[in-house]
């Protein structure tokens, strides 16, 4: 099944999802990103460049790793882990990002944009600027600005202006909004490197093919390491790049079970959650350039959301998924923050891992899955980043005292400093 074969349909469209829905005024820059992602795609040789850059900078490729204490305790599937979070930034990311790079180097421009919510994306970006030598500007919503101040400090060291959006609610979907803008006034020299597989095509075909990648190799790896194909493979949804990345791998293989796990934050019917496919608060629309199923009200203005993962906290899922949801070929769950918790506590504890909040909530699912499974099943969970450099966050979600009198501690000496 190749989902990325328009010939009987219309370009760039999933089903009935995905599409361009941007202003007239951007169309020829649309154009022209396209005509060079298929001449990128065409060239094995741009493939080759994108694998070597991602072996020398960023660790690839990463390993699987065998979870033998928690498949053990969980009595059930045997547990797999694609360990994407061993990349250079701390996650998956910034293979969609070096590939951008490459892509942009082609297409001679000198200057790059992003979004970003966390920050995870914008420090991958920014490295990559500094790596390749592009002007970055990076577009935050002022009330992430002000709550991710580490990733904004690399940011900033890296050598990228951080640009804090004040519009709307001051998050994601603004700076989304403020990108564009942006892209509009400066497209000559300017590239977008959107974060994640949604946007206007060919965005999410784009970023999906970057993250493929982690597919490619995961079905490899697991060949090679216990024998066969996995019986599931479980992978979170933000935006849906990371879960499109190992999906990729295993999508012809009936056999195999897709699981993506969105953020239920504080679980069904209480409108505090960003699942879009696995709850039913979503409905079908047009915004930030394409269709696909959004949080929002009756009259299309977008909804607050919300998870204890940053990185999953988005209004729009992927096209691509959108489709594969109504066609039951991916199936949709979703973890609450409680949850997420939990699951973090227990592969810490068991395992020595500490998954990132977001690539948690793919764990939540499996570690519930697991002990309904023979204990000759195989399961993979794609680990999309890692949680050590989010000690801020995950110190806060699990309200830990040392840590909080650790932080008013440099607060007060801080404030010595300045008396
Ligand atoms: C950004 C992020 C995600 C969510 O984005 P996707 O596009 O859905 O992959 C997931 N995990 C980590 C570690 C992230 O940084």
């Amino acid at each position: 099944m190749d989902i990325f074969d328009f010939s009987e349909g219309r370009e760039g469209y999933y089903g009935e999802y995905g599409g361009v829905f941007l202003p007239e005024i951007l169309q020829a820059t649309i154009e022209e990103l396209l005509e060079c992602f298929r001449e990128c795609k065409a060239d094995p040789k741009f493939w080759q460049d994108y694998v070597a850059l991602l072996q020398n900078y960023s660790g690839r490729p990463t390993p699987i790793t065998h979870l033998e204490n928690l498949s053990r305790q969980l009595g059930g599937a045997q547990i797999y882990v694609k360990r994407d979070d061993l990349n250079h930034t701390g996650s998956h990311k910034i293979n969609n990002v070096m590939g951008q790079g490459l892509l942009c180097q082609r297409l001679g421009k000198s200057k790059v944009i992003a979004e970003t919510g966390a920050g995870q994306h914008g420090f991958a970006t920014a490295t990559m600027a500094a790596k390749f030598g592009f002007e970055c500007k990076i577009y935050m919503g002022a009330v992430d600005v002000a709550r991710q101040r580490p990733n904004v400090f690399w940011m900033e060291n890296l050598g990228a202006e951080v640009i804090a959006v004040e519009d709307g609610q001051k998050t994601l979907k603004d700076a989304v909004n403020e990108c564009m803008r942006d892209w509009v006034t400066n497209m000559s020299d300017t590239h977008y490197i959107l974060g994640t597989a949604c946007g206007p095509h060919p965005f999410p075909e784009m970023v999906s093919w970057f993250q493929s990648i982690i597919g490619l190799e995961a079905r490899e790896q697991i060949l090679k390491q216990a024998g066969r194909l996995p019986d599931r493979v479980y992978a979170c949804v933000g935006g849906g790049s990371n879960a499109m990345g190992i999906f990729q791998g295993f999508m012809d293989d009936d056999n195999v079970e897709l699981i993506g796990t969105e953020g239920g934050g504080q679980g069904v019917g209480s409108y505090m959650h960003s699942s879009r496919l696995a709850y039913d608060d979503a409905s079908v629309g047009v915004a930030q350039g394409y269709k696909t199923y959004f949080l929002q009200n009756d009259e299309g203005n977008m909804n607050e959301t919300h998870s204890v993962a940053a990185g999953l906290d988005y209004i729009g899922v992927n096209p691509i998924f959108a489709h594969l949801h109504d066609q039951g070929k991916v199936r949709f769950e979703a973890a609450t923050d409680e949850e997420v918790k939990e699951a973090l506590k227990l592969t810490m504890r068991t395992e020595g891992l500490i998954p990132a909040l977001e690539s948690t909530h793919a764990f939540v699912t499996a570690i519930k899955e697991a002990p309904t499974m023979g204990k000759d099943q195989i399961i993979l969970i794609n680990q999309s980043g890692r949680g050590d450099k989010d000690i801020f966050t995950i110190a806060d979600a699990l309200d830990d005292a040392k840590w909080k009198s650790f932080i008013g501690g440099k607060a007060d000496q801080y404030r010595g400093e300045k008396n």
